[in-house]
């Protein structure tokens, strides 16, 4: 931890709901808070290099007084390295991982009314989070047969594995482009849009509630999911969409793949490589919610993203909606139940 990040904890944090502003990371009215000197914020949606325990990112805003070097812009803080265990050990740890957990008949039901069919759930091996004594018991078991460190989650203490504590709700892993899990975030079922603990969370090991790094521990990195990433293969359309689960249930009610995460998480070379692996797409639908685009930060990444989209030559398109769906989901969904009933 540097000295920067310990300078810049000591103004009380402030929830952007409660202040009724907002975040200036990513624009959201909820969820996220900023601290009282308005040095930094912590955003539960964009990434950092610094993320805390609940799975919130820092960002240093204004570089305090104090310090002497130059202010870092945000490209360079989230280029810094992410020490992490590789693709296959975290696929391997959180595959093994879920076969351990279960889904709750109420969280089941729960994904159904947001418009995951059930083979989409059991596809996408959604799971309800453990209680603390079923998510020792499993670590323990993985700790046999498994290496645990740096898979973001675990964590060693007094010479023993552990796992971040979670709230009760959903976990949603997430998947890269070939369909590994290579990280997990979920859903808390009983946020409050006035509380600092978003509703969001990426399961991460990097730091205790103090700020202080664990030990084997690791940050998420918050990376793209790609839903219905069996279908990256042969697509050749593609859309870009807010945060996993929204991606899971657009992905299942267009029957493509639908890549998730905030317009700023998708890193610099994001188009290229898409190109590079995946050469039959050839369209790129870009459907954020419609209250990103009164952001200016958040229109300034949309407007790189698809600038660097059209630089690797996709067709890229911006889908909209009538401004009463707050995101595609909610759109989609609509559009899907009223099949059904003219049906
Ligand atoms: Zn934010």
């Amino acid at each position: 931890m540097s000295a920067h990040y310990q300078q810049a904890t000591r103004s009380p944090l402030r929830s952007v709901y409660r202040l009724r502003i907002k975040c200036p990371v990513c624009g959201h009215k909820d969820n996220c808070s900023i601290s009282e000197d308005r040095t930094r914020a912590y955003c539960r949606r964009t990434a950092s290099k610094h993320q805390g325990r609940d799975g919130g990112f820092l960002h240093i805003l204004v570089d305090t007084p104090r310090t002497s070097h130059a202010p870092q812009t945000p490209q360079q803080k989230q280029t810094a390295p992410i020490i992490v265990a590789d693709e296959a050990r975290r696929h391997s740890v959180y595959t093994a991982l879920s076969r351990g957990l279960q889904l709750s008949p109420a969280d089941h039901a729960s994904l159904r009314a947001r418009g995951l069919s059930d083979e989409a759930i059991e596809r996408g091996q959604f799971k309800s989070t453990p209680t603390k004594d079923e998510a020792a018991a499993i670590t323990h078991g993985l700790s046999n047969t498994h290496d645990l460190a740096r898979v973001p989650g675990f964590y060693k203490e007094a010479g023993a594995w552990r796992m971040t504590w979670t709230d009760t709700g959903i976990i949603v892993p997430a998947r890269d482009a070939f369909a590994r899990i290579n990280a997990l975030m979920y859903r808390r079922t009983h946020a409050r849009k006035d509380e600092s603990f978003g509703k969001y969370i990426w399961i991460s090991s990097a730091e205790d509630r103090n700020g202080r790094p664990r030990e084997a521990g690791a940050s998420s990195g918050a990376p793209c999911h790609y839903a219905n990433s069996h279908m990256m293969k042969d697509a050749e359309v593609v859309t870009l969409t807010e945060g996993a689960l929204k991606a899971e249930i657009a992905a299942n009610l267009l029957n493509q793949p639908v890549i998730g995460n905030a317009p700023s998480c998708f890193g610099a070379d994001f188009a290229a490589s898409l190109k590079k692996d995946f050469p039959r797409i050839k369209t790129v639908f870009v459907a954020f919610d419609m209250d990103f685009r009164r952001n200016e930060h958040v229109k300034a990444a949309l407007f790189r993203l698809v600038e660097q989209l059209e630089h690797a030559r996709f067709d890229v398109r911006v889908r909209t909606w009538p401004d009463r769906w707050k995101g595609i989901d909610d759109y989609l969904l609509a559009v899907a139940s009223q099949r059904e009933v003219a049906a």
